[in-house]
């Protein structure tokens, strides 16, 4: 569906190389976005853009590690000088980190790289981007991929779960203090979307078809059989990108069909 919601607006998106980023710089391009594809997937990335761009170029790779504040502040300044400004960063890049249990983790591999990617990568974005919006006087958008793993805890790695909120608490943190300058700070929180962070998990208990992994995970709480799509969480990220929600920050918005709220007790 195409539309103007993002109409000259400049984003960089992290993680946009796949899953959820790819299809959130689709939709943004197509809302009259330009999007710098920010990821460490590079090959990857390059196919996104050359899907996307179009004649007047409205996407551009940039390769970044999230969790290196050179590379983030150096992705801030590159969309800048490419596109004019920046209007929005949507700070999705993320890991699961390894499936393992809280008794035998490795604080470092585990914990703590999950940590870095998920929790300090978003802190990073957030501090340049903010940075830039600030000093140019742009009041703009910022906005995370948390999970339905920062209200839940026990739907991933207790790395995974810690670094999800955490990101709340930073999204909440970040929407108070920048609130003042006219920057907006919010965060998506989906539930189960067959992409390749999830896959491995999928096949190492033996289901390997994504329809199928979507079939098992959409059975659950009172979704009712519908499967959540990265296009659904992207729609959600275009709403907090967009003016339709000048009044909306520090917000955490479940894209999850209710799982969260469904009552699991025992009748
Ligand atoms: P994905 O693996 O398809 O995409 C993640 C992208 O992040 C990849 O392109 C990867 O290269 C990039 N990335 C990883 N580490 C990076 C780093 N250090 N610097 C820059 N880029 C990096 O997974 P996805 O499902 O699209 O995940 C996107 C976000 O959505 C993540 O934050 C994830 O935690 C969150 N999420 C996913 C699900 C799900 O079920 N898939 C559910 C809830 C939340």
């Amino acid at each position: 569906m195409f539309g103007f919601r993002l109409e000259g607006k400049v984003a960089i998106i992290t993680g946009a190389a796949s899953g959820i980023g790819e299809a959130a710089a689709k939709v943004f391009v197509e809302n009259g976005a330009f999007v710098v594809v920010a990821d460490i997937q590079e090959e990857l990335g390059l196919k996104v853009v050359a899907s996307i761009a179009g004649p007047d170029h409205r996407a551009i790779y940039k390769n970044c590690d999230v969790t290196v504040e050179k590379q983030v502040e150096e992705t801030v300044a590159f969309a800048i000088e490419k596109y004019g400004t920046l209007d929005i960063i949507y700070s999705n890049a993320g890991i699961l980190g390894p499936m393992e249990s809280i008794l035998d983790m490795d604080m470092e591999k585990g914990f703590d790289r999950t940590v870095a990617v998920n929790l300090r990568g978003s802190a990073l974005c957030i501090k340049h981007a903010a940075r830039a919006m600030v000093k140019r006087q742009v009041r703009g958008s910022i906005i995370c991929t948390a999970s339905s793993a920062s209200i839940l805890g026990g739907l991933g790695p207790v790395g995974y779960t810690a670094s999800k909120h955490g990101l709340v608490g930073l999204v909440r943190a970040a929407a108070s203090e920048l609130g003042k300058h006219g920057i907006r700070v919010n965060c998506v929180s989906p539930y189960f979307v067959a992409t390749p962070l999830v896959m491995p998990g999928m096949s190492a208990a033996g289901i390997k078809d994504p329809s199928a992994a979507e079939a098992l995970a959409s059975s659950a709480g009172n979704l009712k059989g519908i499967a959540l799509k990265a296009n659904h969480v992207a729609e959600a990220a275009l709403f907090f990108a967009s003016d339709e929600s000048v009044f909306v920050g520090g917000h955490n918005l479940a894209v999850d069909g209710g799982f969260t709220v469904v009552d699991n007790s025992i009748t």
